[in-house]
């Protein structure tokens, strides 16, 4: 006869049937001459009440699992619109941002600035908008080799606007060398940075 100890080791494959045929049959061989296997057989029984679900018990598994997804779905639904409103208010302030330094008067550039504002920006801008004076100028094709004159910049500015004042001297093939004293307008559209719509000139000297 297999000792009860083996027995016990098996009984529990055993009860829940996933033991091989072998150990079933050497299990039911022994449950048929040993009391106490039987009563420990029996004891697993206990444990473990084996009933049919209920169809109530089924439904209200069922509501519960839908209410849950209904829930899991909601909670989704107000994690993407909370997304959302964030990604849009961040985008909102980033825009107002940009607006808001955009529309800087010019003054706060040039108070941010340590030394002289108009050298500063004549040192950014005055070979550019030497060019862009030659570019416009009916004169063009008579005009070589056109220098800003440093030392001669001059600054104001009012709201958004900037005036940048300068020489520029250049050779002119009928009239020789000119001096031009040029005023550019400029509208600020970044720290330090204006787009140049026009220029004046005031005076020209021969
Ligand atoms: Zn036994």
């Amino acid at each position: 006869m297999v000792p009860c100890d083996v027995i016990r080791d098996l009984l529990p494959l055993y009860h829940d049937e996933v033991c091989s045929t072998e150990s079933r049959r050497l299990v039911e061989e022994h449950l048929e001459q040993c009391e106490d296997c039987k009563n420990e057989l029996n004891s697993m029984d206990g444990q473990f009440p084996a009933r049919p679900v209920q169809s109530g018990e089924k439904e209200a598994a069922n509501a519960a699992s839908r209410a849950w997804k209904k829930g899991t779905r909601r909670a989704f639904r107000k994690g993407a619109v909370l997304a959302a409103a964030v990604l849009l208010a961040v985008l909102l302030l980033a825009a107002g941002g940009i607006l808001y330094v955009r529309n800087m008067p010019v003054e706060r550039d040039a108070g941010a600035c340590g030394g002289g504002y108009a050298t500063f920006i004549f040192d950014k801008y005055s070979q550019e908008l030497t060019r862009k004076f030659v570019n416009g100028s009916m004169d063009e094709a008579d005009i070589v080799n056109a220098q800003a004159v440093r030392g001669t910049q001059e600054a104001a500015w009012e709201g958004r606007t900037i005036f940048l004042e300068f020489d520029i001297r250049y050779e002119h093939t009928e009239w020789g060398t000119v001096t031009e004293r040029v005023r550019f307008v400029g509208q600020r559209i970044w720290f330090d940075t204006y787009d140049w719509s026009g220029a004046i000139s005031e005076w020209t000297e021969r």
